[in-house]
């Protein structure tokens, strides 16, 4: 039976790569319908802020996945990921972006290197939740939640116990984002307790990212949050010979997409040049998918082979090591005809059974939720002695003025003359231990700043969880 798959063919390269792809798993036997869409540059202009006509929700919706050349954004304001909308739409939370190299068909620096970076999709920094608060002042949420961390976390290992892998690394920052990456990093390690046969590992993201780019060949699956993973999948797929190699499943509970990791390379478009190796290796994880495994390793191997036999599109061909330096088309001609070869030296691939997202039981978290005050955020152009007076006095109920900070840095009490302040300030009024205090008494507080014309543009509230402050104090 026909598998229906939504296909859009993008922009830039994106035609010639999907077309030399489609002839690849059409030749080798896939079962597929394909439904086409047309996403990209012609829709944002056509007046689609995000690159799709709506519509086109249905027939994604109703295929089993969605295979997705690379688009071009257009240049200038207004426009919206389309990447970014499909993702976070339609729940596609796991970025699986294996990093190969083919050494030494392909050059490299890292010929043992063999990373799978699983990266999470919909959260983070990619929320999309920012704010101007001021005329010199912008903010973006870093939006890290238990059950999106319970999802990735879970799909990396479950990944990892499926094709054999032995370790997973997870990257975080959780020295200083104690409380975002630090869920991250303690979801790891709850999680890491049900798979004792794979080995686990944390590593605070700065020094792992050096350790990924020296030294790759250390590691095996890596999780981690969407920033660092959308940075640092690029750059594993770069060093292992070309950012051109490498293809990238979105998984989710209701969908999934399939692209390679690059761009629409607009410079090379319409000359037969891209390597369609991304695009296609992004449709052989389609095909294990969908249930085609069998289909998926002949792909694959074939590909493979067509590597080893030196015969390489421009951005991996090397003068003297590889054989024949061909287009797009006569590089996926190549593909077809190895179809049924395995390759000699570099290993064949096996894929034995279907691979589906896992379903993630969440935890339910029970915790004593107390409110104990509230950050006031001040937009002030001026210094701290103009509203300091103003606001020392405000008492409402046991809600005290207990410091102000100027970008995270403490200037009240026992601030520092050399701190640079900037035009927002931040007042916390909290109370004392052993005191409580209600939400409406904590709007009591912005209410006070409003009679004396403070400018207040936002207020966090403070809570404890089961008696510890679940905020930051101005030490970190
Ligand atoms: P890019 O990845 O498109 O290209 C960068 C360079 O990498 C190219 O100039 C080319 O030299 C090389 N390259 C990339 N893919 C190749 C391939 N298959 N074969 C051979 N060489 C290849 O990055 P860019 O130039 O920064 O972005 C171009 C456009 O792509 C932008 O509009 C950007 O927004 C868009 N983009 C889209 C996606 C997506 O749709 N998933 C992802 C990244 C960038």
């Amino acid at each position: 039976m026909n598998i229906p798959i939504a296909v859009a063919e993008g922009d830039g390269i994106g035609p010639e790569i999907m077309d030399a792809t489609l002839r690849i798993l059409q030749a080798a036997g896939a079962k597929l319908e394909i439904h086409r869409i047309e996403i990209g540059e012609k829709m944002y202009l056509k007046g689609f802020p995000t690159g799709m006509d709506p519509k086109m929700w249905e027939t994604i919706r109703h295929t089993k996945a969605f295979l997705k050349a690379p688009i071009t954004t257009p240049q200038g304001g207004g426009f919206k990921s389309l990447n970014v909308t499909i993702r976070t739409t339609m729940g596609l939370y796991a970025n699986i972006r294996p990093c190969i190299s083919y050494y030494p068909f392909v050059d490299t620096k890292h010929p043992e290197m063999d990373v799978v970076i699983v990266r999470e999709n919909e959260e983070d920094l990619y929320s999309g939740i920012e704010y101007r608060q001021t005329p010199d002042v912008c903010c973006s949420l870093k939006l890290i939640t238990r059950p999106g961390c319970e999802k990735i976390i879970r799909y990396a290992f479950e990944y990892a116990k499926h094709y054999g892998r032995k370790k997973v690394t997870c990257f975080s920052k959780d020295n200083i984002m104690k409380f975002s990456d630090g869920l991250f990093h303690k979801v790891f390690d709850e999680i890491s307790e049900d798979y004792p046969d794979i080995l686990n590992e944390h590593w605070i993201v700065d020094i792992g990212a050096a350790k990924l780019a020296d030294t790759p060949e250390i590691f095996d699956v890596i999780v981690m949050p969407n920033l660092y993973g959308d940075i640092l999948s690029d750059v594993a797929a770069q060093i292992t010979g070309s950012v051109g190699l490498a293809g990238s499943a979105n998984i989710g509970d209701h969908g999934a997409m399939f692209e390679a990791i690059h761009g629409s390379a607009p410079r090379r478009a319409g000359q037969n040049l891209a390597n369609p190796s991304g695009l296609l290796l992004a449709g052989v994880q389609m095909l294990v998918h969908i249930g085609q495994p069998k289909v998926a390793e002949e792909v694959h191997n074939a590909w493979l082979s067509t590597i080893e036999q030196g015969i390489h599109t421009y951005d991996i061909f090397v003068d003297g090591k590889s054989k024949q330096k061909v287009g797009t088309a006569e590089f996926g001609a190549a593909v077809v005809r190895n179809l049924g070869k395995k390759p000699n030296e570099l290993k064949p691939v096996v894929y034995s059974t279907a691979y589906a997202a896992p379903k993630t039981k969440f935890t339910e978290t029970r915790t004593d939720r107390k409110i104990v005050g509230v950050d006031v955020f001040l937009y002030h152009k001026g210094k701290l002695e103009d509203f300091f007076s103003r606001i020392s006095h405000i008492n409402i109920g046991a809600l005290r003025l207990k410091m102000i900070t100027n970008r995270g840095t403490r200037v009240w009490p026992q601030g520092q003359p050399e701190t640079f302040c900037v035009e927002q300030w931040r007042c916390r009024f909290v109370v004392d231990a052993n005191h409580g205090c209600t939400q409406r008494e904590c709007m009591q507080v912005l209410e006070a700043f409003d009679r004396i014309q403070l400018d207040v543009v936002k207020a966090e509230f403070l809570y404890t969880f089961d008696g510890s402050a679940g905020y930051t104090s101005a030490e970190g």
